[in-house]
């Protein structure tokens, strides 16, 4: 199918590489690449774009790019969820296949990601810059920087109250940041992928756009991330970078705004929430101005790609290449929807399978809608025996997405709950306590044993110092979900706050019993372990926490001190002393390393030691 397209392009590029000899006077190796730049604008809803026929909102920078390029009238994520979605984007696989199917589940390094492929096949510099912690790849999205030779996170210790900064940066600061890498790195072949984050809520946009829609701020968000999409895309032609790129713009999801009772998104698998705007503007203004109307995937993004680029495949890829419709292919897709975000409040997962016709959405109250008649979604016709929806389920159960049927409880019959937690959960984000706390009673009145109510209810009372309280919140939301490793963590917490180390060490141990890899409950059972004068055991979780991970400060000074109160002073020193010159400006280290010196009978180094941890003091408090 793309054998037409294909010699086409490469046309392209052996005029580039005889452009370029001939300019710079002599023969280059290799054949000179398009610079390829991504740019995902998170919870886009396809119906709240000028150029998707929306006349209330000014998106010109979209509307421009879709000039320039090939717009897809018709192009839906399989997942509602930023991480899950973005990591089908980066790989071209559906949830199921890479298995990021929540938040900081990592990506197993079997699957390629978008950078790895461009760059180990065809030496591209890559760099990514994204606009929310939860893209975060040292704590949210955990093997989402795999390939990028620079990945913009956030920082360790945010100092900003504020959530600019801390979880979420504007576009305009997303795009600077970007131009600022891209001018530092002027010779391509580059990859660079921009992460506008703003329509997601809170509904926040700076001025001018919070007056022009006062109203309708979700608007406001978008028309605002279209002006940084603006100043990237000018800043590309600027610098003369713009037309021979390949510019691909797409949605990551949309956002419910109160259809089906969703406000935000994650949990259904409507159009509302799936369908997204994607744009792809080729090298040389090629195909300008199209229109494909066929349904297309988000999984589609990056074969699509390789194949503009004469790249090989990755072997398993559950997208294809979009460039038939280059050429005039009209067929549409089947796509499917997968989201297991509600199975994190205890309620059943969803799956969909949508043809231009229908879609059929398995649930414990299956759902089959007629599109064409019935766009919106609001008249259920599924019925035991329907032949298509048979039809659909069977292609369903032939993908990688098939699913058991679930015995929880239908979001659908959830999604008032979703609706507080979720408002709840911002509230706690922005230290708004009081929020949190008014909307989680909210929950607790429609579902008294809701175990994310209860957890919430306990990490706040944490936070509030009141300790016995969160304890008792945690046991309780256990009582409904007795396998999650975070009520007991939490519980611990509370407890060595309470001062009760044997409470706690059972608390910790319950959770590393469930989810043995977690670096802080290792080191929290360490102190506790020490606390209850058993530095052998103690020794053992700072260890297992150094495993986990070697440059933990905490690990390698808790195993130190285990070692010291089993009376290994010697060894606690031979640990201590490569610290004290990778870390020279922690005084905690030159505490330890007194404390050691005397062990051994040291008494000049340790008074050494001591003076240097109090002149660290003296200038970490300047
Ligand atoms: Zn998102």
């Amino acid at each position: 199918m793309t054998g037409g397209f294909r010699p086409f392009l490469h046309g392209f590029i052996l005029t580039l590489v005889l452009a370029s000899a001939i300019a710079g006077g002599q023969r280059r190796q290799t054949p000179l690449r398009p610079d390829v730049f991504l740019i995902t604008i998170d919870t886009l809803r396809a119906d709240h774009v000028h150029c998707y026929g929306d006349r209330n909102i000014q998106t010109p920078a979209l509307d421009a790019l879709a000039k320039d390029g090939i717009r897809f009238a018709h192009a839906f994520t399989p997942s509602p969820i930023t991480n899950s979605s973005h990591t089908t984007i980066l790989s071209g696989l559906l949830p199921s296949s890479h298995g990021v199917t929540d938040f900081a589940i990592p990506l197993a390094a079997d699957h390629a990601t978008w950078a790895q492929l461009l760059k180990d096949g065809d030496g591209y510099h890559t760099a990514a810059f994204i606009g929310a912690v939860i893209l975060d790849s040292k704590s949210l999205a955990p093997g989402l920087d795999r390939g990028f030779d620079y990945y913009d996170n956030f920082p360790e210790r945010p100092s900003s109250a504020s959530r600019w900064g801390r979880v979420e940066r504007r576009g305009m600061d997303v795009v600077g940041r970007a131009e600022h890498w891209l001018d530092s790195h002027p010779s391509g072949p580059r990859f660079v992928w921009v992460h506008l984050y703003d329509p997601h809520d809170p509904y926040d946009p700076p001025p001018p756009y919070s007056q022009i829609y006062k109203d309708r701020l979700y608007d406001g968000e978008i028309a605002y991330a279209d002006s940084a999409l603006a100043n990237f895309l000018d800043y590309l032609k600027r610098r003369s970078w713009y037309r021979n790129a390949i510019v691909v713009v797409v949605g990551d999801h949309g956002e419910g705004l109160g259809e089906h009772g969703e406000n935000t998104h994650g949990i259904f698998l409507y159009d509302a929430t799936t369908h997204v705007p994607l744009i792809a503007k080729l090298p040389q203004g090629t195909g300008a101005g199209k229109i494909v109307d066929a349904q297309v995937r988000t999984t589609d993004i990056l074969p699509t790609v390789l194949d503009l680029l004469g790249m090989a495949m990755p072997a398993k890829l559950d997208g294809k290449s979009l460039t038939p419709y280059f050429l005039g292919d009209t067929s549409d897709r089947v796509a499917i929807g997968e989201t297991d975000y509600p199975a994190r409040f205890g309620w059943a997962p969803l799956r969909s399978i949508r043809t231009q016709d229908f879609k059929l959405i398995e649930a414990p109250h299956a759902e089959l809608y007629d599109l064409q008649k019935d766009p919106s979604e609001l008249d259920n016709l599924y019925a035991p025996g329907n032949p298509v929806a048979g039809k659909l389920d069977a292609i369903l159960a032939d993908s990688p997405s098939k699913m058991r049927p679930s015995a929880l409880p239908d979001p659908k019959d959830k999604i008032q709950e979703a609706n507080l937690l979720h408002t709840a959960m911002l509230a706690s984000e922005d230290n708004r306590p009081d929020d949190a706390r008014a909307a989680l009673e909210e929950v607790l009145k429609l579902d008294p044993k809701s175990s994310t109510a209860l957890r919430s209810l306990g990490e706040l009372e944490l936070n509030a110092g009141e300790y016995s309280a969160a304890a008792r919140h945690m046991q309780q939301a256990r009582e409904t979900r007795p396998d999650d490793a975070t009520t007991w963590l939490r519980e611990g917490e509370a407890r060595v706050k309470m001062g009760d180390f044997e409470g706690a060490r059972e608390a910790f141990e319950s959770s590393l019993k469930l989810t043995p890899g977690q670096t802080e409950a290792r080191l929290s059972l360490g102190d506790v372990y020490l606390h209850l004068k058993n530095p052998a055991a103690a020794e053992d979780q700072f260890e297992a926490a150094s495993l986990l991970d070697p440059n933990s400060i905490p690990a390698q000074l808790g195993t130190a001190r285990a070692l010291m109160a089993q009376g290994k002073t010697g060894q606690a020193l031979q640990q201590l002393t490569p610290l004290t010159e990778s870390n020279p400006k922690d005084p905690e280290i030159f505490d330890l390393l007194a404390q050691a010196y005397r062990g051994v009978g040291k008494p000049q180094e340790a008074e050494k030691a001591e003076a240097q941890a109090r002149l660290l003091r003296q200038k970490n408090s300047e």
